[in-house]
């Protein structure tokens, strides 16, 4: 049966918490219609992450989720280290690979904004790979300071607003919330 699906590209972005959570939750949403999901994570967090053992318990022919990083990248360093900028289009080829094998109904590039803006990958080839993917792909983009070429090629952007945060507190972060 022919579906009338339009793949979408969405950008989860701004300096306020919630920008994977979101594209998880919207991952949760795909995978209850039998959708096909795969998160590959550009720079991993140095924790062990709930959705990986989350991912595994639905199945991996459902949800994939892929940690390509190094466990963390230095950041306000003046230059990315040539290691992690290397991990960064390894994650990159791997993405393209599973945006076009037409294995997957929704292809999450998480930090994908951040691996940009830090200048560990371009934005053309990636702004390039976007206008190409097959058209019933839905790709979503995760991280602060999107590139503005994707947010002008983007579908839906939203940008998360930090209104309040527990670590303004103190507060450090918590096992199930932020990792
Ligand atoms: P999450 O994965 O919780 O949705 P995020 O993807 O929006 O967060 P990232 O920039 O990827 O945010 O940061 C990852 C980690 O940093 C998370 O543990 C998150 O709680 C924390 N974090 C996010 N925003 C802030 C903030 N404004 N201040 C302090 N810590 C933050
Ligand atoms: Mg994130």
């Amino acid at each position: 049966m022919p579906e009338d699906r339009k793949g979408l590209i969405l950008v989860y972005t701004g300096p306020g918490k919630g920008k994977t959570t979101a594209a998880l939750g919207t991952a949760f949403r795909a995978v209850g219609q039998g959708l096909r999901v795969v998160m590959i994570q550009f720079i991993k967090g140095s924790w062990h992450y709930g959705e990986l053992d989350a991912a595994e318990a639905l199945g991996k022919d459902r949800l994939e989720v892929l940690p390509m990083g190094r466990g963390f990248v230095k950041i306000g360093a003046e230059k990315p280290e040539p290691e992690d900028v290397r991990k960064v289009q390894e994650a990159w080829a791997l993405s393209c690979e599973k945006i076009s094998s037409g294995n997957y109904d929704l292809v999450i590039l998480d930090e994908i904004n951040y691996a940009i803006s830090y200048k560990m990958l371009d934005p053309e080839p990636v702004a390039e790979a976007l206008r190409r993917k097959p058209d019933s792909v839905h790709v979503i983009l995760t991280g602060r300071n999107a590139h503005p070429s994707l947010i002008e090629l983007a579908d839906l952007v939203t940008e998360m607003r930090e209104v309040k945060h527990p670590y303004q507190k103190g507060i450090l972060a918590q096992r199930g919330i932020d990792y």
